[in-house]
């Protein structure tokens, strides 16, 4: 066999086990990136079976090959579950026909199944070269030149199994899947005042069924990770019947489709179903979600994401030598991360052996922090009886226990409020809700504040219910109501006089930059107005994600979704005719909307204020705008944020960009406006709004136990949530652009550019 005449270097991109969505946006993000190299990509078609049958399943991939993928789901280079590469026959087949094409790169998106057939196809490179040259199928110059297989692995699994990686392509979308549907049952659950058992993927990992029972506000999960002890029937329905009484008025339970007794007896949605039956006496449903889990439209998170993971995965392989370790790349909160592949399979695969060892905790911790800490915070959310704050009787050794489980042994029931000041984002609900919840459970008596400082000084404070606050979860909005304004000097003393009378021992303020502004004010005044000596908390919530301390704020997902969905509308009508689009975005000075959406949307360009905009640069876009519509191209998107510059709005591109053009396309700008602040809130928010709110609560609680009473602001970092003195709240920000001075999204800068910028 001829060497391949061209010796660029050749990386082969392939999707293997069960399909996730998101997937395509890692193949784009791989074969743009490496086109923009200078190498050459080829698709490898039905997973390894492509590269096992040859011919056909090895396709070279054009840069436009992967136009108007990104939005779909699925993959489109297909996935297989191929028999034939389980033998060595089969990767000798492989080896031989990526060879043809001088591949000796890959990049391979699948479970953990697939990512060790590709370490078994690694490790057995030089053996199978060796026996083609002996064959005579392959020259020794063949062999010597690729003497190793270079590759990455990318997890794709709507399970988000793979330990190792924080999150893994496709799980965010299945979520979204599920809770648009535990958000439609609930509905008609609580019209009939009905049970529904939902059943859920998952054969070994509980990641869905939990996040979606906390996310979806439901009463009971089963997971694999955590079997239940004999008599958990009984355990189920008292807790089933003490929210009932509470003031529920549906029943939901989640049952991963892996779900097991202690005694590894599967736990079915149907016996689940049967118990709430008799013992219940309740009319109960079943709803089996299957594959509607993998279908429909990824997620903007499983697109960004999937696309910087395609990105870095592309430069790894592109950069690799044959002594490389191949790496999986995966996350760790929202850092990119490489693990040794070989280390991530057996990891992962050490899960179900502690579950059948009964080594449940560890179990657990396999699965990463956040998946311990929902668990807990949903065993408290769906208890309505408050711990037994003063009970002397409360022994030691439960206190210890609950300490262990982050919970701050019981001191005296407190007086807590919560208010939210900024600009309305979705998902304050969830996190209002799920505080009052929380803080009931955790003894304390739990207060809303209406509209604000503004309300908080007007003393318009009231006391929220656990029944009250049930449906809030899933609206978008502000129930308590939400305001910008931040109090003036002369309103301290009535704010302070509210808190008095009130008896408030302490604040939860949810919102954006002004409710951390004038949270900041009150600690300050604290020396003059006694009653401000409480602790406070400011929660990170505002679509513009322009907080301090916290990669993300609750809201931000939700709107980059809004978003992400109204350019997938645009680019459909404007698909028919040569159409450019200008999109505006909101945001503020922080360009973490309009950039994450020009990735999750497939823009060509974005315009920031944190980088600026010059005429230069806009003339540049106009002239290979103009060049690349007269080659062939038949859609433009541009996105900008709402204050990118004050004289080049967007009003102004897109003239500009319309009488450039000559007639050769034409231009629409969409102002997005408020629809992004309007959607219910993702899973995503939903959850980040839990584990922030059930910190918080911590956090105060800590601090009544000692007696002391500092200010935080909480925010998620690398993977967990911290807090950071409200003292410090000004030192790293920008306080004329109102946004933090290092932005850790800035950094898909470069993947924007490696996609986007095709060739001419
Ligand atoms: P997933 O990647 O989603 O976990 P599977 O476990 O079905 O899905 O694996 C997908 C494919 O990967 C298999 O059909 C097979 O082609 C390949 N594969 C899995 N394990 C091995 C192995 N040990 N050796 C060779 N190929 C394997």
């Amino acid at each position: 066999m001829a060497p391949a005449a061209d010796r660029r270097l050749q990386l082969g991109i392939l999707t293997s086990g069960g399909d996730a969505q998101g997937m395509n946006a890692a193949v784009r993000a791989v074969a743009r990136t490496t086109i923009s190299r200078g190498a050459r990509v080829f698709a490898i078609y039905e997973g390894f079976q492509g590269m096992v049958d040859g011919g056909e399943g090895i396709r070279e991939l054009e840069w436009e090959d992967v136009s108007s993928i990104l939005h779909k789901g699925g993959t489109v280079i297909g996935t297989f579950r191929s028999k034939d590469f389980r033998e060595w026959e089969g990767r000798r087949r492989a080896a031989r026909n990526l060879l043809e094409h001088g591949i000796d790169r890959l990049v391979v998106i699948g479970g953990d199944g697939s990512l060790s057939g590709l370490d078994q196809f690694r490790a057995d490179w030089p053996g199978l070269l060796a026996e083609l040259v002996e064959a005579g199928e392959i020259s020794p110059r063949t062999a010597a030149e690729h003497p190793a297989l270079m590759f990455a692995g990318l997890v794709g699994s709507i399970d988000n199994d793979l330990v190792g990686t924080d999150s893994t392509i496709g799980a965010d979308s299945a979520l979204h899947r599920i809770i648009e549907a535990i958000d439609a049952l609930a509905s008609t659950a609580a019209s009939h005042q009905r049970c529904f058992v939902v059943e859920v993927m998952g054969r070994h990992c509980g990641y869905l069924a939990l996040m979606a029972a906390v996310a979806g506000g439901c009463d009971y999960v089963l997971i694999p990770e955590s079997p239940p002890a004999p008599g958990w029937e009984d355990m189920m329905c008292a807790s089933l019947r003490r929210a009932r009484g509470n003031g529920r008025r549906d029943t939901m339970v989640v049952v991963a489709e892996g779900a097991r007794e202690r005694t590894g007896e599967p736990i079915t949605s149907a016996y689940v179903r049967d118990v709430l039956q008799e013992r219940l006496g309740e009319d109960t449903r079943v709803t089996i979600l299957g594959h509607v889990q993998r279908g429909g439209a990824p997620s903007a998170y499983d697109r960004w994401a999937s696309t910087w993971l395609g990105h870095e995965a592309a430069l790894e392989v592109l950069s690799a030598s044959p002594g490389s370790v191949g790496p999986v790349i995966g996350f760790h909160g929202n850092e990119v991360v490489r693990v040794p592949l070989v280390d991530a399979v057996a990891r992962t695969r050490e899960v179900p052996e502690l579950i059948r060892t009964g080594e449940y905790g560890q179990a657990m911790e396999h699965r990463g922090g956040a998946f311990t800490e929902m668990a807990q915070i949903l065993r408290e959310l769906v208890d309505p009886t408050p711990t037994p704050a003063e009970r002397p009787s409360f022994s030691a050794e439960s206190q210890a226990r609950l300490a262990g489980l982050g919970i701050p042994a019981p001191g005296p029931a407190k007086r807590i409020a919560i208010l939210h000041v900024g600009g309305l984002a979705p998902g304050m609900n969830s996190a209002a809700r799920d505080a009052v919840r929380l803080g009931i459970r955790r003894g304390h008596t739990m207060l809303g504040v209406r509209d604000g400082f503004v309300g908080l000084r007007e003393q318009a404070i009231s006391e929220l219910g656990w029944a009250e606050v049930e449906e809030w979860l899933a609206n978008g909005g502000a129930e308590l109501g939400v305001r910008r304004t931040l109090p003036t000097a002369s309103e301290l003393y009535p704010i302070s006089r509210a808190l008095e009378e009130h008896r408030v021992d302490a604040l939860l303020m949810i919102g954006g930059w002004n409710g951390y502004q004038g949270v900041h004010l009150l600690d300050r005044e604290r020396d003059r107005y006694p009653a401000l000596r409480i602790p406070m908390v400011c929660l990170p919530a505002s679509i513009d994600n322009n907080l301090p301390g916290s990669e993300f704020s609750i809201g931000a997902d939700t709107a980059l979704n809004v978003v992400t969905e109204a350019i997938d509308r645009l680019k459909v009508s404007g698909a028919a005719a040569k159409r450019a689009f200008v999109v505006e975005t909101m945001g503020r000075y922080c360009g973490f909307l309009a950039l994450a959406s020009g990735l999750a949307g497939g823009a060509e360009r974005v315009y920031l204020h944190e980088e600026g905009l010059s005429l230069d640069a806009l003339q540049a876009d106009v002239s290979w705008l103009r060049e690349s519509f007269a080659a062939g191209r038949k859609l433009f998107l541009a996105v900008r944020n709402e204050e990118a510059n004050p004289l080049y709005t967007t009003d102004f591109i897109a003239r500009v960009l319309e009488e450039e053009g000559s007639g050769r396309y034409d231009v629409r700008q969409a102002v997005l406006g408020h629809v992004q602040q309007g959607a219910s809130p993702t899973p995503a928010d939903r959850l980040l709004a839990a584990r922030l709110v059930s910190h918080a609560l911590h956090v105060v609680g800590e601090q009544f136990a000692a007696g002391t009473a500092e200010s935080f602001y909480l925010g998620l970092a690398d993977g967990a949530i911290q807090r950071f003195p409200i003292a410090r709240l000004n030192d790293d920000v920008d306080m004329e652009f109102r946004r933090p001075r290092h932005q850790w999204w800035l950094a898909l800068r470069p993947v924007l550019q490696a996609v986007a910028d095709g060739p001419v």
